[in-house]
């Protein structure tokens, strides 16, 4: 059997924990086995009409007074238990922060190899994994072989296209976990709201983006990004080290991934940790003093000259037009 963690709010299924399932599925059905899920929270069982369209045949429902908000290292021993107990194969969980840290736990708990970021498997004869996974916020593609007791994976977000296979409904199953003191060492205390207002980085169309040479001045990237329709602004680690922007604008490895139709990059270098957060992005136009800069190699456009003539000569521009469009 293979079990997959499907990550959800109120009952509806996240699209990380789809693309996920579609990836677990694969690999029940090249193993010839069954496919179930493990879900937390006191809404678990309004996923079973959704999961059963992507072949799943039963949800484990996690059933515990403790488990309703996140525990990272209880969540970790549920998805052991519930491994060990249904005799999994293997356990696919979504390339979240949370799914990573679940599976991480749960490997540990287990004492098992996990394997993260992973877009691929073919389950050969003897039911080795040959994976195809993701190295450094995918700059890097790794082939390589697992073969453990139980095969436990984490599935690079945004990779796999989620596609059901049709199918009933899944039957519920309640499964209660036995946790000791010590797996509730961290538990998640309160959810803050983000006070960041406007389009969200993740669903711009255009993007502006400032770093280090901003200088700290991001006025004309900004009234650049309120004349643009749906456009939001983001920012390269250095301008937030520096205190000039919050960490929700950041772009890269640790911050943001965007992928809008064009990203303007403005004072930014293009260190490799700053590109893979912008990957998605069909264009790139970079504005930079240093036509060394490594970012001019990977833009689609570049302007070697001071941001801060350019961006208002855009602005400009885009008004004398009448329309941003
Ligand atoms: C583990 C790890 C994770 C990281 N994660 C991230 C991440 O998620 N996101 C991220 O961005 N970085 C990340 N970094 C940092 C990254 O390596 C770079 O240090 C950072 O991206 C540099 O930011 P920058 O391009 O703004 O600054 P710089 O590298 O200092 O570049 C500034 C650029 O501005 C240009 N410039 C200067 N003045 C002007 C002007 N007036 N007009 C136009 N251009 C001008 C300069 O020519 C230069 O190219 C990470 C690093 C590590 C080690």
């Amino acid at each position: 059997m293979v079990l997959a963690l499907v990550e959800h709010d109120s009952g509806e299924v996240e699209d990380t924990s789809l693309e996920a399932l579609t990836l677990a599925r694969d690999v029940a059905d090249q193993a010839g086995e069954s496919l179930e899920a493990i879900a937390f929270g006191s809404e678990a069982e309004g996923i079973a009409e959704t999961v059963g369209a992507y072949g799943v045949a039963v949800v484990n429902a996690v059933d515990h007074a403790e488990l309703d908000a996140y525990a990272p290292e209880a969540y970790g021993r549920a998805v052991a238990q519930c491994a060990e107990e249904t005799g999994t194969d293997a356990v696919v969980a979504p390339g979240t922060d949370r799914g990573a840290e679940t599976l991480a736990h749960a490997a540990s708990k287990l004492d098992e190899t996990m394997a993260a970021e992973v877009t691929d498997v073919d389950v050969d004869v003897d039911d080795d994994y040959a994976l195809t996974r993701q190295r450094w916020g995918g700059t890097l593609i790794e082939h390589s072989r697992l073969s453990a007791d139980t095969n436990l994976l984490t599935v690079a977000a945004n990779e796999i296209s989620a596609a059901e296979s049709g199918g009933d409904p899944a039957d519920v199953s309640t499964f209660s976990p036995d946790l000791d003191g010590s797996d509730l060492r961290v538990q998640l205390a309160r959810v803050e709201e983000s006070d960041v207002e406007g389009v969200p980085l993740a669903e711009a169309r255009v993007v502006v983006g400032g770093g280090r040479g901003t200088d700290g001045d991001f006025s004309e990237l900004e009234a650049l990004v309120e004349q643009l329709p749906n456009a939001a602004l983001g920012s390269s680690r250095a301008a937030v080290n520096e205190g000039w922007r919050p960490h929700d604008d950041q772009i890269g490895q640790t911050g943001n991934k965007i992928a809008p139709e064009i990203y303007i990059a403005a004072g930014i270098s293009g260190a490799v940790q700053h590109m893979v957060g912008c990957k998605g992005a069909e264009n790139i136009l970079a504005i930079n003093t240093d036509p060394e800069a490594a970012i001019i190699q990977k833009a689609d456009w570049a302007v070697v000259a001071d941001l801060h003539e350019v961006a208002p000569s855009i602005a400009e521009e885009l008004d004398r037009r009448g329309h941003a469009d």
